[in-house]
This record gives C-alpha cells, sequence and structure tokens, in this order.
C-alpha cells in the first residue's frame, strides 16, 4: 500500500526559508505538491526570517542582477516567486520531527507532546548554518556595514582599504589570503601565537606581505558610527589596548550548521553536517537536505539554491516512485506506520 492520502498530510514541508529552502518551495509549487515551509526564527540581527542572506547588503554575484540586489530584497523575491506558485509559509521554528515513521511528523512552536502541527510524505531539510560571532553588539549593530561573514560575497567593496580577519583556522587564513586580492592590507587577528589553519595555508599567508599577524590579540569593540571606522584590540599577555584604524572586519572563527534537531535522526559528519549522497538524499528515505546544513564547502546563495532545487527534484521523484507504486508492491517502500528505511 501507498501512503494514505490523507488531506492533514502534506507531500513536502521544507524546513527552512533561505536560498535553499525558498528555491525548493518553488519547485515543488511548481510540481503542484502544495509546500508548506517552515519559516524559522529571524537571527538576533534580523526581524524576518530568511536565513543569512538576511544579515548582508549588497550581493553582488547571485546571477542575473547586473547592478547587485540587496541580501533581503533577493530573499523577499524568492518568497513572492514561490507563493505565486502556492507555497505555504508557518511562521516558526520547528522543535521537534519525528522520522520513524513515513509520513513524518513536525512539530513548530508547540507542545513537542501534543499532536504535530505538520506531517508530511516527504521532507526536505534546509535549516542553514550560522557563523559564530564574537559576541560584541557593536559587532551586531555594524553587520552588513563593515563587518562581516563572507569574504567571497564582501570582499570587493574593500577595494584599496585596510581591514581585519579575525581567526585562526583556515577559514580565517583562506578569507585573508582572498582579501588580499582587494584590500591594501589584511590584519589577521588571532588569540593565540599559532594558527590552527593546515601547514600549507600557513605558509600561503605567511608569504603573503599584505597580511599582518596580531598575535595573541582579541577584538574588544569595534568601532564606528554607521561603518567601520575601527578595531580596539586586548593583548591576552600584558592587557594592553591598541586601537587600529581601518574600514572592514571580517569575522572567520568557524560556522555550526543548525542541525541540532536531527542528531540522532539523520547522519551527519564529525563538525554536525547532514551527510547526502546520490543528490540530496539522507540516510532516512523520503528525507532530503539542501544548503548550507549539508555543504560546508561552498556556502554561496547560488549553490544554495541550486541544491534546493535538486532536494525539490529528488522529492518529486521519490513521490512519484511511491504514487506509481502497485498495491502489495511494499518491499522498497516506506508506507504509513511503517518505520522509515534508512539507507
Ligand atoms: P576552526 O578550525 O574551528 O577555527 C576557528 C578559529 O577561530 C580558531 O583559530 C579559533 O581559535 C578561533 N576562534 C574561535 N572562537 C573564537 C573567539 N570567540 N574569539 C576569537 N577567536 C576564536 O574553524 P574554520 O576555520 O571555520 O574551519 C572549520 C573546518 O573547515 C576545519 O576543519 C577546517 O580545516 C575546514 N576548512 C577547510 C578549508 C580548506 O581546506 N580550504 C577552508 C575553510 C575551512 P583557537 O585556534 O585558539 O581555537
Amino acid at each position: 500500500m501507498t501512503i494514505p492520502h490523507d488531506s492533514s498530510i502534506r507531500d513536502v514541508v521544507i524546513l527552512g526559508s533561505g536560498p535553499a529552502g525558498l528555491t525548493a518551495a518553488i519547485y515543488t509549487a511548481r510540481a503542484s505538491l502544495s509546500p508548506v515551509v517552515v519559516e524559522g526564527e529571524p537571527s538576533s540581527t534580523s526581524d524576518q526570517p530568511g536565513g543569512q542572506l538576511m544579515l548582508t547588503t549588497e550581493v553582488e554575484n547571485y546571477p542575473g542582477f547586473v547592478d547587485g540586489v540587496m541580501g533581503p530584497d533577493l530573499m523577499a523575491a524568492f518568497r513572492a516567486q514561490s507563493e505565486r506558485f502556492g507555497a505555504q509559509f508557518v511562521p516558526g521554528k520547528a522543535r521537534r520531527v519525528d522520522m520513524s515513521a513515513s509520513p513524518f511528523s513536525i512539530w513548530v512552536d508547540d507542545d513537542p507532546e501534543g499532536a504535530p502541527t505538520l506531517r508530511s510524505r516527504a521532507l526536505i531539510v534546509s535549516t542553514g548554518a550560522r557563523s559564530l560571532m564574537l559576541g560584541l553588539e557593536s559587532e551586531s549593530r555594524l553587520l552588513g556595514h563593515g563587518v562581516s561573514t563572507c569574504a567571497t560575497c564582501d570582499g570587493f567593496f574593500f577595494r584599496g582599504k585596510e581591514i581585519a580577519v579575525v581567526g585562526g583556522g583556515d577559514s580565517a587564513v583562506e578569507e585573508a589570503l582572498f582579501l588580499t586580492k582587494f584590500a591594501t592590507k589584511v590584519n589577521l587577528i588571532h588569540r593565540r601565537d599559532q594558527l590552527r589553519a593546515s601547514k600549507i595555508m600557513q605558509q600561503r599567508a605567511f608569504a603573503n606581505d599584505r597580511i599582518v599577524f596580531r598575535w595573541n590579540s582579541v577584538v574588544e569593540d569595534i568601532v564606528g558610527n554607521g561603518s567601520v571606522s575601527g578595531i580596539i584590540l586586548r593583548d591576552t599577555l600584558d592587557g594592553s589596548r591598541t586601537t587600529v584604524d581601518l574600514d572592514g572586519v571580517f569575522v572567520a572563527i568557524g560556522h555550526v550548521p543548525n542541525t541540532a534537531l536531527f542528531e540522532g535522526l539523520l547522519d551527519m559528519d564529525a563538525n554536525g553536517y547532514i551527510l547526502t549522497r546520490d543528490g540530496t538524499r539522507t540516510s532516512v528515505d523520503g528525507v532530503f537536505a539542501a544548503g548550507d546544513v549539508q555543504d560546508h564547502r561552498y556556502r554561496q546563495a547560488v549553490t544554495s539554491a541550486g541544491s534546493g532545487c535538486m532536494a525539490a527534484i529528488d522529492a518529486e521523484r521519490w513521490l512519484a516512485a511511491r504514487e506509481g507504486a502497485e498495491p502489495g508492491n511494499t518491499d522498497t517502500l516506506a508506507t504509513a506506520g511503517e518505520p522509515a528505511q534508512r539507507r
């Protein structure tokens, strides 16, 4: 028997409303699957859900926008496009997901012990990742106004300027090296006197005379009114403070995928990113993952959107295969009330 056509059971629920989730919504809506998007919560520095692009200002590398586009405007357009084809949105955050049996159950901002908010045959997980931040008030106030978490996105704006990169891992060194294409001087600020980054990255950074290392230093404050004009560094050894005049601060102290909800449910790598294979399939049959939640390598809006499209197509084909199944031919199908197959 195929999964029953209970009207309260949706074909596709999408968790997350960044580029991956909204692209999955556009594609599944156009495939007449009436997707429901669980929006997620706004971040601390944005009043709207919609992922990391809500925290950026101008996006110049999203194809199709010759003159660039503001991150929040781009996400509003994604959303309007999905709504045009009938995608529906549920405000709030998924608090619990039951993937043990198909259809899957999702609780959104409800009592996790009560009845589920949504039930769905297929599930697309696109809950994204977040950059670790320093936690300074000035950092959140100036985010998108000189403070950035993405050199690829924002490096171009710092052509001919002096900037800082905070962190000592591969991300920080990679960003610092990339930013030397634009900035005249890159201050690499690290809290210890040794980099965590791989040796080859260290060698490249040490060989680049545009990078100045500020060891045993932490950013105590970011100075600026409307845009960044400098940073205050504290020496961790003697406690002394130094003000450095500069125009941009790139925070590169690591990322964390938003996968706490799926621990023990979906296979993940050592850093908590969801493992996908054969396209966007996860370790649970009928559950697909797209965007930064499964990609620590590229982390671009366009690659997220692309994987959202892939997840939508994979989910559509997965559902179609089940619709086409003959009654009784259940050997490869997850059926209502039966355990979803782990692959
Ligand atoms: P990471 O390896 O965890 O490094 C984070 C860095 O930020 C560390 O140097 C850490 O200092 C520093 N840091 C953490 N919290 C801080 C805070 N509150 N204040 C100041 N500094 C802080 O993260 P990542 O660089 O993003 O790399 C993550 C993973 O991706 C790694 O496995 C990395 O190898 C990989 N990666 C690879 C590439 C590549 O191969 N091209 C590029 C990027 C990332 P401490 O050293 O003192 O702990």
